[in-house]
């Protein structure tokens, strides 16, 4: 699903992981740009921060915030996923910006965006990188977090028509919006669970796309030293996700397709599919043989990492990433309960019949 017809519940407030997660992915074009300007002149950083910051807290907060329900919800301080207890210095403006505002806010982005280009075009790593970052944020937020934000008046902003209606029209504004389906309340957490029963292409080039981002610099690594290394590293990441983990841990996952010679999920779909499907939990000797593969694959480019400390730096953050976005926002949906990593929780996985394998 992530389905068209079974909308995610809003998020009526952010918590402290939220806000953590968010800047922290915030932060790594920052910081790629911060470091092309640094080798050049730590004036112009001071500089880049100065803009970065009038940008946040006085052209989007002024412009832009100040439409937002959660600026307007709040109290004194303002609490949402990005900036979390700056005072409100500008008053409210419930409704949609006005052109002069929208204009405000795209004036003000722009350098933001721009000023390190022209360090970033000297190291065409670094240029990538900074590309690849901010392009990661923005499908990231659009994916998982403006289907389900109570920002209306943003143009990234995703909530289906119906959703924002019923949620304009319920009194008390908090969570009031009916679940139906297999959506579930995760009860006591506050958290939400949407089953996602399948999953669509475009899930398929997000993970392929934050996976190669790991994959690409690992390789990349390897190939500057040794062309060897790197084909030797290339056939134990295709030997991994296509023998090791298919048998040992994608035949026992209920997105493994029963029928068919294609299998369908967001990480391999359209992979041929070697094994035949079991439906039931994985062994312990499996999870241990499926991990072991994993340590090999994180493992095996650290030589050749630790000789290039940016590198080394892109694949850590692009792998924490990924473990932290996966866990986050995939694990807590997903129908496989016999992965370690799945997050539903007992009550729901009973409600939901135990399907998963
Ligand atoms: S709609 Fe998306 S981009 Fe806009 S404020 Fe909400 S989460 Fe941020
Ligand atoms: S629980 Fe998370 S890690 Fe495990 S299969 Fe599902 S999405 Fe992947």
């Amino acid at each position: 699903m992530s389905s068209p017809c079974i909308p995610l519940p809003l998020k009526t407030e952010h918590s402290a992981r939220d806000r953590l997660y968010w800047n922290f992915f915030n932060m790594i074009p920052f910081l790629i740009g911060s470091i092309a300007i640094a080798r050049d002149s730590l004036k112009w950083v001071a500089v880049y921060i100065g803009i970065a910051l009038f940008f946040f807290l006085i052209i989007e907060f002024r412009f832009a915030c100040t439409h937002c329900l959660y600026y307007i919800r709040s109290k004194g301080c303002v609490k949402c996923m990005m900036l979390s207890g700056v005072p409100k210095i500008f008053k409210a403006r419930p409704g949609p910006h006005s052109p002069f505002e929208k204009a405000m806010t795209a004036l003000g982005a722009l350098p933001m965006f721009l000023f390190p280009v022209y360090w970033l075009i000297r190291d065409p790593l670094l240029l990538g990188a900074y590309i690849v970052a901010w392009a990661l944020f923005f499908l990231t937020a659009r994916r998982y977090e403006c289907i389900r934000c109570l920002n209306f008046e943003c143009p990234m902003n995703r909530v289906p028509a119906g959703v924002k209606d019923e949620f304009e029209k319920s009194d008390d504004r908090s969570e009031k919006i009916e679940l139906s389906g297999k959506e579930l309340l995760v009860s006591g957490s506050g958290r939400c669970s949407s089953f996602k029963m399948e999953h669509k292409f475009k899930d398929f080039l997000y993970w392929n796309f934050v996976t190669l981002t790991i994959l690409f610099s690992a390789g990349l690594a390897i190939g500057i030293s040794s062309t060897g290394w790197l084909l030797a590293y290339i056939f134990t990441v295709f030997f991994h996700f296509n023998v090791l983990e298919q048998r040992f841990f994608c035949t026992h996952c209920p997105y493994f397709p029963t029928e068919g010679k294609k299998l369908g999920c967001m990480m391999n779909r359209g992979w041929p599919k070697h094994f035949r499907s079991r439906p039931c939990p994985p062994g312990k000797f499996y999870l241990a043989i499926t991990s072991l593969g994993f340590l090999i694959v994180i493992f095996f480019p650290l030589p050749w990492l630790l000789e290039e400390p940016f590198l080394l730096g892109t694949y850590s953050v692009s792998i924490l990433l990924f473990l932290l976005t996966i866990w986050r926002y995939e694990c807590s949906r997903c129908i496989y309960f016999g992965c370690p990593f799945n997050r539903v929780p007992a009550e729901v996985r009973k409600e939901f019949g135990n399907n998963g394998s």
